[in-house]
């Protein structure tokens, strides 16, 4: 049994190395974030009390999370163990967490905020259907323009200069932290976010003593 939490800024790629990590080794990848847009989406009775948090870039309320954590953990469908992403962001959640459970390692993604910027201010979306873009990555053959449907390529309302200041600082400020309260119990292992998604995922498999993946990734 393996047991994993992944924890990095916005942008960092967790939720990219989360799914290389669990694709092959029967992890069970647990994405806070999708669990919420999911009920979101499907318009829940948690839907509604996230959505307001969430078009904000906030954190939703400390107690629906840990609730929401807890009852997915207890569904037991991870025999061979779990990816945790986007848990613990607080201290709060943080204590929540290492009362009940204990993992192998927290997987800390690093990157700079310059970096953060960059990647961020570079997102794209059609406005027509929903593809999105990198323009540091992927860039559309005509610029401005969807390549599937021709749409207006536009920025994420929250993907702004401003909006993203305030949202690294409050990564910094709220889960910072969470790092030196894992470091106290857990081995921290940290990789730096910047290098192509497949060599952080090999640079995360040797530190973590895990076999390598046999596709390429
Ligand atoms: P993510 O996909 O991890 O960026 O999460 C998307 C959104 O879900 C966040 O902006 C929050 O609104 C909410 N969310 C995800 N994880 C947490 C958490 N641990 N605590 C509170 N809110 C969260």
């Amino acid at each position: 049994m393996r047991k994993y939490v992944i924890m990095g800024v916005q942008g960092s790629g967790k939720g990219t190395q989360a799914k290389l990590l669990a694709s092959d080794l029967d992890l069970v990848h647990i994405s806070v974030g999708d669990i919420y847009r999911w009920h979101v989406q499907y318009h829940t009775k948690i839907g509604a009390q996230v959505r307001r948090a969430m078009t904000a870039g906030e954190l939703v309320d400390d107690a629906l999370t840990e609730s929401v954590v807890h009852d997915r953990l207890a569904l037991h469908d991870w025999s061979y163990g779990f990816v945790l992403d986007g848990f613990p962001r607080n201290r709060r959640q943080a204590e929540f967490f290492m009362e009940r459970y204990d993992v192998d390692a927290v997987i800390h993604l690093d990157l700079p905020d310059s970096e953060v910027r960059r990647r961020v201010l570079a997102r794209r979306l059609c406005a027509g259907c929903g593809l999105d873009y990198n323009l540091i990555e992927h860039r559309p053959a005509k610029e401005g323009r969807c390549d599937a449907c021709g749409g207006e390529l536009v920025s994420r309302e929250d993907d702004t200069e401003e909006a993203l200041a305030v949202r690294l600082a409050d990564y910094h400020r709220l889960t910072d932290p969470v790092l030196e309260l894992f470091r106290a119990k857990e081995q921290v292992v940290t990789v730096d976010a910047r290098p192509a998604k497949a060599a952080i995922q090999r640079t995360i498999r040797d530190h973590l003593n895990l076999p390598q993946r046999r596709r390429a990734t």
